[in-house]
């Protein structure tokens, strides 16, 4: 239930709400303005008849001061009145109370009657024969409420027809304003693929819009772009080893040849193997295309490059484990590290001559490892590659030693994904040196 206005509210248009919101703003502003100007209309009509009935006291003091009879202008009464109020004019009886005479002598103003009020103003002094007087001085309030009623009406239709104003104004300039929206929503609509929104020609926020929207589109389409080429990629490595497995199969069954059989089986095993290391490594590409990110925890690298070591199959080239620090805190999970470590020291061992040395060093935020060897490095040429997905240096090579062309890619994507870096160049070994670059755990 609460909920209901919010919905209905966010369910109306942008050109609605705003114009709404204008026209409920203005009209409150004018309504309060009416008000107030309302409110003071009372007063400054009371003020000028105050003003005029000062202009008609102060002479009038002045002559019953010199003894002379007042003047009284048309529209005023002026009366002549002992201290008590009693009338010394030779007038009736002021129609002034005990009080009000009160308030006259103090300077303050009086307002007597109804229909019409009589508003007075008095003054005290001293005739000429030493007696005091009150002079007062009175005008009708003739249509005083009429004039603030009429006064007030009249702010208050200012204030409804400004408040229309407002609120066509604002529909007509909100409506303009969102035109090239509405065209820029159709473009949206049928825009073709490869193509891009049209600029607005002004320099607004929509331009901004169409531009960001633009990028979108070119980020997307590459998105789209490298998953293709990757799909593609991945469809075509795949299909060699099944095609050979195909084959072999196929001619174990024509041949069945007791001597071949064995060849053949192990010649399928490989391939199996190959294909099974393939799907490994598609697997966990794909897994961290997806986003999907374990918590990152502090993996001791100098214990799990040692692991590492003595994971490489007999017969591999001696690795020396070199450390500066006993200990090397990276934030990672221990599977990512020894993804990164097992493809770095099995691709060494695979190019070493003689060696392989892995160095690990820290600095107050990162840790390093370093991988180098003594084979043939990686031309400068292939270095900006030989982390993307399938690219394999020398193809003939890397098929006959097993690879996928893989390995560098899952490498890369798992130190990417934790803030890390991974860099070849050349080992003062003369051979290729892998650089790793981890957050380090304060640990
Ligand atoms: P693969 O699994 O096929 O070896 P990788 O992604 O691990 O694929 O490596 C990509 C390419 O980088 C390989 O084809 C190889 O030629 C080259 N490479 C990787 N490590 C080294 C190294 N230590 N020395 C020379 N070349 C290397």
């Amino acid at each position: 239930m609460i909920r209901t206005p919010r919905r209905w509210w966010l369910r109306r248009s942008l050109w609605f709400r705003i114009t709404l919101i204008a026209t409920t703003i203005t009209l409150a502003l004018l309504f309060g303005l009416a008000v107030l100007a309302g409110r003071a209309l009372g007063p400054l009509l009371i003020q000028s008849v105050d003003d005029e009935l000062t202009a008609v006291l102060a002479p009038a003091t002045a002559q019953v001061a010199a003894g002379d009879q007042p003047a009284r202008p048309s529209g005023t009464e002026v009366r002549v009145l002992d201290t008590a109020g009693g009338p010394v004019d030779g007038d009736p009886p002021a129609r002034l109370g005990a009080e009000d005479i009160r308030d006259l002598k103090a300077g303050l103003p009086v307002r007597v009657g109804d229909a019409p009020t009589w508003r007075w103003l008095g003054s005290v002094v001293t005739a000429p024969d030493g007696s005091q007087r009150l002079v007062a001085v009175g005008a009708p309030m003739v249509g005083f409420g009429a004039a603030v009623a009429d006064g007030s009406r009249w702010l208050l239709l200012v204030a409804v027809v400004g408040g229309l104003v407002a609120m066509i104004a604002t529909w007509l300039g909100v409506r303009a304003a969102l035109r090239p929206v509405g065209r820029m929503r159709r473009s949206v609509r049928e825009l073709p693929p490869g193509r891009r929104l049209p600029m607005p020609e002004a320099d607004d926020e929509l331009r901004a819009l169409a531009s960001d929207f633009n990028a979108l589109l070119t980020r997307q389409e590459e998105v789209s772009e490298r998953l293709r080429r990757f799909t593609g990629d991945a469809a075509h490595e795949l299909r060699s080893p099944v095609a050979s497995i195909r084959v072999q199969a196929e001619v174990a069954v024509t041949n069945p040849d007791p001597e071949l059989a064995q060849e053949t089986l192990t010649d399928i095993l490989d391939e199996s193997e190959r294909l099974s290391a393939l799907l490994d490594g598609l697997l966990t590409l794909a897994r961290s295309d997806a986003g999907e990110l374990p918590a990152a925890e502090p993996v001791e690298l100098v214990t799990e490059a040692r692991g590492a070591a003595g994971r490489l199959p007999d017969g591999s080239p001696p690795v020396r484990v070199s450390a500066v620090v006993p200990q090397a805190w990276a934030l990672a999970t221990p599977a990512e590290v020894e993804l990164v470590l097992d493809n770095l020291l099995r691709n060494a061992c695979r190019y070493a001559e003689t060696q392989i040395v892995v160095s690990l060093l820290a600095s107050r935020s990162r840790v390093r490892v370093v991988v180098d060897d003594d084979g043939p490095g990686v031309a400068r040429e292939h270095r900006g590659h030989v982390f993307d997905r399938f690219y394999r240096v020398a193809d003939d090579r890397a098929r006959t030693s097993g690879g996928t062309g893989l390995g560098l890619a899952m490498v890369a994507e798992a130190v990417r994904r934790r803030g890390g870096r991974v860099t070849v160049g050349e080992s003062p070994e003369g051979g290729a040196r892998f650089q790793v670059i981890w957050r380090r755990h304060d640990g």
